[in-house]
């Protein structure tokens, strides 16, 4: 298989970015879809915002380093790998936050309605948005099984927020049939692109959707508690009324007036003083990703894990897989089921393969298509085999009971 590898990794058009990434010696980073690598640009260009634009600057960067476009800019860099007008997205605060701000302005945009309808087994934040807005007497949490969403869809439906590609499964959704499901009853649709966004296209225009938030900190490399964006379809600009009014989504922020005034454009999503520093990480990650370019990364990714399963099958690995056997509906990533994964994962991570665990017996392995190579996939699936093979993982679980008691 190393043979193999090695041959694709020569014909990979994306071998020269891995360098412009750090991997830790030593290291194979499955884990790109929860914090992705530090580009190796990033040190530098945060050295000189703190170094000059702050320390020399001070103040005065505000208008000279352009500090307060931002939030703005980055998210228009962001746009065009999601599918949207440079106008319609942008970088503030954290996904969690930006869900809590769409799902309250699609409430209001949908009067007489409260349900926000979600699938069970989404991710936990975003569950729990809405149920801070419930305990407020605002909204009202549907869950549908998957199979049954466009069913779940009626007249008490305010919004439907889902994610893409799911964390724990890689499941896709089908964005455009489900978008089309909520408008036809008479909802608004909330997309979460956390694990779709620097690894697979996405065309939130070309489906037509009114909302949607993503990650900064996982395929995009802007670093750990990086911020993350928001999308919004211009055609509700005018009528978007979201809730967190802080002074940086005001029209004139330094009229200093007692009211507030939404700005026109995708900056009324801005809350308070955004941060710089974290905005500045960010941007090294998005514009790296934007330079690969997402059709290829996503090639890359389908390539990266179809070659994975090649190689375990090679090792007479057979462990059932979560996710979906076709590339071509899955995100980035490949989840395994096995009652002792925690055991597993750990001991990947004394080899350094570098995974997760997700409660209770799943083992996730994603492939950031930016920095990992074929060798990659032939070397972890053989620690896998090896590991599952030596029994080796045995010794980990007894170091988790160890722990747990
Ligand atoms: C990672 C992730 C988040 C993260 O939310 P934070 O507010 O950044 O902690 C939200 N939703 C999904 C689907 C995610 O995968």
């Amino acid at each position: 298989m190393i043979g193999k590898a090695r041959e694709l990794d020569g014909a990979d058009p994306l071998r020269d970015f891995r360098d412009r990434f750090h991997v830790p010696e030593g290291v194979i980073y499955l884990d790109g879809n929860s914090l992705g690598c530090l580009p190796k640009a990033t040190p530098g260009v945060m050295a000189r915002v703190v170094e000059q634009e702050w320390g020399e600057g001070l103040i005065r960067s505000w208008n000279d380093a352009n500090w307060f476009e931002m939030g703005a800019r980055i998210g228009g860099k962001i746009a065009p790998l999601i599918g949207a007008q440079p106008g319609e997205v942008i970088a503030c605060d954290s996904t969690s936050v930006n869900l809590f701000k769409l799902i309250a302005a699609g409430l209001q945009m949908r009067p007489g309605r409260k349900v926000i309808l979600s699938e069970p087994g989404n991710f936990p934040t975003d569950l729990y948005m809405i149920e801070g807005l419930e305990r407020q007497g605002l909204a009202q949490r549907r869950l549908a099984e998957r199979g049954r969403i466009a069913e779940a869809l009626d007249e008490d439906v305010a919004v439907l927020m889902l994610t893409h590609a799911h964390y724990k499964t890689g499941e896709l959704f089908d964005m455009a049939a489900l978008t089309k499901a909520a408008h036809d009853a008479g909802a608004l649709v909330l997309w979460d692109l956390s694990h779709s966004t620097g690894a697979l296209p996405v065309d939130l225009d070309g489906v037509d959707a009114d909302f949607a938030v993503g990650c900064g900190y996982k395929y995009l490399c802007g670093g750990p508690g990086a911020p993350a964006f928001a999308f919004v379809a211009e055609r509700h600009h005018a009528d978007l009324q979201q809730p967190l009014t802080g002074w940086f989504g005001h029209a004139h922020p330094f009229a200093f007036t007692d009211s507030y005034e939404d700005a026109p454009g995708i900056e009324q999503l801005q809350c308070g003083t955004h941060p710089v520093l974290g905005l500045a990480a960010l941007e090294v990650g998005v514009d790296l990703i934007a330079e690969i370019g997402v059709e290829r990364l996503y090639a890359k990714s389908r390539a990266l894990s179809e070659f994975f399963l090649e190689a375990l099958h090679d090792h007479g690995v057979d462990l059932p897989l979560v996710s979906p056997p076709d590339s071509g509906v899955r995100g980035s990533q490949l989840s395994f089921r096995h009652e002792h994964a925690y055991a597993i994962c750990q001991a990947l991570i004394a080899r350094g393969v570098i995974g997760d665990f997700r409660d209770p017996d799943i083992l996730r392995l994603g492939f950031a298509p930016a920095y990992l190579r074929f060798e990659d996939m032939a070397e972890a699936a053989r620690h896998l085999a090896e590991v599952l093979k030596s029994g080796e993982w045995q010794k980990a679980e007894f170091n988790q009971r160890a722990a747990v008691t």
